[in-house]
């Protein structure tokens, strides 16, 4: 069975629609596909609906903002109810603080001389959460910068001067989101936030502590030693082991769907307790 569970739509910041993210998917065999927009799951009812047309099995999930020692984390709920009250209230609240923010990336963008970047992000976010990808797109695309990559690293990274922190929610907070709608928490892509051996040490353990289960171990934006070194903490900390692309669109042409190499030898799989991998099987 190929897995992948984590990837994005049009609803956050990716730019494909759910349909045809999930008809991408199912020709790139992928037979289990996780949908995990960032703070939102409008997508999924579309999803699901693809998912039965192409037959493959779609795991409702979202991607949280959290803020952890003043740096933002990114948590997976996969396998939640997306109708769950606790749950969209508390989404509901990070993208009031996502549309605050983007007020406050606007102002100092034109600071820099870079006028109606609030109103070019919200163009391409075309009604949906508005996220920095879509400034970045409004960014590249007026020529501000040579790429999504270079619109980063030059305003919109972390300490840039398009950059405006955000405090999201409680590692604690968005666990009890998860795990009330029933979902399992997963940190996402554990090598992206720069952090020290004892700095991960010290997450993987609050993170336990507050009821998360498993780590991205392999992750489209993992390198090889990655893969390896997070299943060595997985095993440390006895967590289950995911596997997700991060999938944003085809516009990225170094990541395409299935394409995730196995998880390393001696991981135990997120999946081995869900009861769709045995329906999955009979596809
Ligand atoms: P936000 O959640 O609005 O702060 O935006 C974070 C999103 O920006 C991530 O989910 C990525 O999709 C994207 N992103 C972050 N850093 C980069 C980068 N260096 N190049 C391209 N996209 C990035
Ligand atoms: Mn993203
Ligand atoms: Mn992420
Ligand atoms: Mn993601």
């Amino acid at each position: 069975m190929y897995y992948d569970l984590h990837t994005h739509t049009c609803y956050s910041d990716g730019t494909l629609s759910p349909a045809d993210l999930v008809a991408r998917a199912a020709q790139s065999g992928v037979q289990v596909l996780a949908l995990t927009d960032h703070d939102v799951t409008d997508g999924i009812a579309e999803a699901q609906a693809a998912s039965r047309k192409h037959g493959l099995v779609l795991v409702p999930g979202v991607e949280i903002s959290v803020s952890w020692q003043r740096r933002t984390l990114h948590i997976l709920g996969l396998g939640i109810d997306p109708g769950h009250e606790v749950l969209q209230a508390g989404l509901a609240r990070l993208r009031a603080r996502r549309d605050e923010r983007a007020v406050t990336i606007g102002e100092r963008l034109e600071k820099k001389g870079i006028a109606g970047a609030l109103a070019g992000a919200h163009r391409y976010a075309g009604g949906s959460i508005i996220s920095r990808t879509h400034f970045a797109r409004f960014l590249t695309d007026s020529g501000h910068a040579r790429d999504m990559r270079q619109a980063f690293k030059r305003y919109l990274a972390d300490g840039m001067p398009g950059y405006a922190p955000v405090e999201w929610v409680g590692l604690d907070e968005a666990l009890g989101w998860i795990r009330a709608s029933g979902g399992q928490a997963v940190i996402a892509h554990p090598a992206r936030y720069k952090l020290s051996a004892g700095q991960l040490r010290r997450l993987f353990s609050e993170f336990k502590d507050a009821g998360g289960v498993g780590i991205e171990v392999v992750s489209g934006s993992h390198s090889r030693d990655d893969y390896f070194r997070f299943a060595q903490f997985a095993k440390e900390f006895d967590f289950l082991a995911s596997a997700g692309s991060d999938y944003h669109g085809p516009e990225n042409a170094w990541m395409e769907l299935g394409r995730l190499p196995a998880l390393p030898a001696g991981c135990t799989p997120l999946w081995t307790a869900w009861p769709l991998a045995r329906s999955a099987a009979s596809i």
